[in-house]
């Protein structure tokens, strides 16, 4: 089974997608990446979830990644009496440590390091963005406001601090407890909310490495605060892969400069070659209609003439009344905008120079060729996966069929832009190497006898970043039987 697409899509699971049957649902109507939500549900439901996930790989024969998304330091404020006050613009509020329920005056906030990292003249915004406060004057556990915009406020809303580094680590002890269980139980990315700088990658990945079977999960740095940006190439390079994470990105940041700066961390992603997936509100209104507007139609095209490697879902699949439905959209969005004569010019243009080295050299040759000879595929042989992010980088025209001895890595590549992976045995040799690509390409459903594919390894093969080989082969009608691998047999 393939996919006629490059950019993939990521669908968020919840109470509306917990089945066996709903997540079979949704990856048949196009998804290809799950992702748990980490600030909503308990251990025991993610666990029925990844569970659900791996029997429909093994029913399905397709490798599926799971991305477990950490819910990180989300500040909130306290409660108030009766629930919810109603603030007013002008006024004076004050925000504190103290745990008596709030009033249209004050606010508990338990969040010392926050009171600790304030200025005079910093705003505040509490829920979402919609009431915004100035700091008059604060203390170590005190904060006086003025009122900007007013409203209505209740229990445990969210709080963001902009343009203001926070001396916290992206991981509260949740997350720490949430990252452990992540790996233990499978996910093959671990997604990290409010990453500041560099070093909150560094520290996520040690955290990472501690826990048994860590080494083989991938690190998806999630941008969503100004600071990040101000960073971005040192945290893209750090991390595997990058969210442009619009949701909290448009509270911190002004709206109007969230589109520029999902071309600026797209492009960025681009360049260092690690996925990059756009996410939040794409297609917000299917969480309660079956078609989507027109704007949100456009917001995803937006997204695929960029080159990203995956678009999001997250209500709209987590809680919404049309998960299938949601993922079908963006299907047929992605598959439409990439069959426009525009997209494959747009793609060309905003590719990116190889790096100089020999895997590079051989990734935009792979392309050249392969665009040259109209070769129905771009096989790439990896053991880590960076053959085949290499080749991704170039954005071929043709699709990259993925091969790997690895099941992590198989799964971890369906989130690559314009990769279809397949999980094999090691080749032993070359000869077989080209006979197993032929296979594949054929087996798979991407060239037929007579077509040519392009072959990218490394060889000796098993050793990961030597990419140094690069074959034609024509289909003929000896291409012999060497079975795939399927990916529940792990090896
Ligand atoms: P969240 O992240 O849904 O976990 O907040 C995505 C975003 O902020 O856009
Ligand atoms: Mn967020």
């Amino acid at each position: 089974m393939r996919r006629k697409r490059n950019a993939k899509i990521i669908a968020t699971l919840g109470p509306a997608s917990s089945t066996q049957t709903a997540i079979e649902s949704l990856f048949l109507a196009g998804a290809d990446v799950f992702r748990l939500n980490f600030s909503h549900g308990g251990h025991d439901d993610h666990q029925a979830r990844i569970a659900a996930i791996r029997e429909v790989e093994k029913k399905l024969h397709r490798p599926i990644a799971v991305v477990a998304d950490l819910q990180g330091p989300k500040l909130r404020v306290g409660d108030f009496q009766g629930g919810r006050v109603r603030i007013e613009s002008g006024a004076a509020f004050r925000l504190d440590m103290s745990e008596t329920l709030g009033t249209a005056l004050r606010a508990p906030l338990i969040h010392p390091e926050v009171f600790a990292a304030l200025s005079v003249g910093a705003e505040l915004l509490l829920d979402d963005g919609r009431i915004r406060l100035r700091v008059e004057r604060h203390g170590s556990d005190f904060a006086e406001t003025t009122v900007l915009t007013g409203g209505e406020l209740s229990n445990h809303k969210g709080l963001n601090v902009p343009n203001v580094i926070l001396p916290i680590s992206p991981l509260t002890a949740k997350d720490r407890r949430d990252l452990r269980f992540a790996v233990e139980m499978g996910a093959d990315w671990i997604a990290l909310s409010f990453v500041q700088r560099p070093e909150d990658v560094m520290e996520a990945r040690r955290l990472i490495a501690e826990v048994e079977g860590g080494g083989r999960v991938r690190l998806l740095s999630k941008l969503e605060k100004p600071s990040a940006i101000e960073h971005l190439a040192e945290i893209v390079e750090y991390s595997d892969a990058v969210m442009v994470a619009r949701g909290d990105l448009g509270v911190e940041c002004p709206p109007e400069t969230v589109p520029i700066l999902q071309k600026r961390i797209v492009r960025a992603c681009r360049l260092a070659g690690k996925p990059v997936v756009v996410a939040t509100q794409m297609l917000e209104s299917m969480i309660h209609s079956p078609s989507p507007t027109r704007a949100e139609a456009s917001d995803v095209a937006t997204a695929v003439y960029d080159g990203a490697d995956a678009v999001m879902l997250s209500a709209e699949t987590a809680s919404g009344d049309f998960p299938v439905e949601a993922v079908a959209m963006m299907d047929r969005i992605i598959g439409t905008v990439e069959g426009d004569q525009h997209y494959r010019v747009i793609i060309e243009a905003s590719r990116l120079e190889p790096e100089r080295t020999t895997q590079d050299a051989i990734s935009a040759a792979a392309r050249q060729v392969a665009h040259t000879l109209g070769a129905a595929a771009i096989v790439t042989y990896t053991s880590s996966g960076s053959t085949t992010l290499r080749a991704a980088r170039e954005r071929p025209d043709p699709p990259i069929l993925s091969v790997t001895a690895d099941i992590e890595v198989a799964r971890q590549m369906a989130l690559v832009w314009g990769t279809h992976s397949v999980l094999a045995k090691d080749v032993r040799n070359f000869t077989e190497m080209v006979q197993k690509a032929m296979h594949f390409a054929c087996t798979e459903g991407f060239a037929k006898v007579g077509d040519r594919v392009v072959i990218t390894a490394g060889v000796p093969f098993g050793h990961s970043g030597t990419t140094n080989v690069l074959r034609v082969a024509e289909i003929d009608e000896h291409v012999g039987h060497h079975g795939a691998h399927k990916p529940h047999h792990s090896d």
